[in-house]
């Protein structure tokens, strides 16, 4: 792994923009790469853009990007330091009347973009600590058969860098009712303050 470097970051978000090492580039309006300082101590990784980050080109600016803003908020770190980025960086999607509806990424789909999420993470500082935002994201780091829910809690080691696993935020929006989503909710921000820890 490399030191932090903004330009490397830089150039690999504008080579991505080229990118057709799956299909999902038919799809999507454009790549979507990662977004922050390369100095950050705290990487995000969620799955793939959704519908307003696909028309937007920026991370997380959508309903499950309000909810990664306000879990962070609880607890205590500053969006602005952290670097934020998804394991697969087109989005999928089908139609359902007017409206795009997220499709999950497929295994070739997070295997093939996995290239670009290493060389994220190999421009930024070794010590930085990365949070697995969802199962896919947690699968493009360790394989297949990782899940959340027997990942959460202890800090993982991927190659000697800190991982938080934790949900994706859609999965607070996707809550059945109050109770659950303060739940989902307060377990984020568990994870989230965790990793800040583990980063400061
Ligand atoms: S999803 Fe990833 S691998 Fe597939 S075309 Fe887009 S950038 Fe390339």
């Amino acid at each position: 792994m490399g030191g932090a470097d903004a330009p490397q970051l830089r150039e690999l978000a504008v080579l991505a923009q080229g990118c057709q090492a799956c299909d999902l580039w038919k799809r999507g309006t454009q790549t979507v790469f990662g977004e922050g300082p390369a100095e950050a101590r705290l990487v995000l990784v969620g799955e793939q853009p959704g519908d307003r980050e696909d028309k937007a080109g920026h991370p997380f600016v959508g309903p499950a990007g309000r909810v990664l803003n306000d879990a962070l908020a609880e607890a205590g770190i500053e969006r602005e330091r952290i670097y934020v980025t998804n394991a697969v960086k087109h989005f999928k999607w089908t139609p359902r009347g007017k409206r795009r509806i997220h499709e999950r990424p497929n295994r070739t789909e997070v295997v093939a973009c996995h290239q670009w999420l290493e060389r994220e993470l190999a421009s930024i500082a070794d010590e930085a600590v990365v949070v697995a935002l969802g199962a896919t994201t947690g699968q493009s780091l360790f394989g297949a058969s990782f899940r959340v829910g027997a990942s959460r809690g202890v800090p993982l080691d991927l190659d000697g860098r800190p991982v938080v696993a934790t949900i994706h935020p859609s999965a607070v929006l996707r809550s059945r009712d109050a109770q659950e989503r303060a739940a989902a909710f307060g377990g984020l921000v568990t994870d989230l303050r965790l990793a800040g820890e583990l980063a400061s």
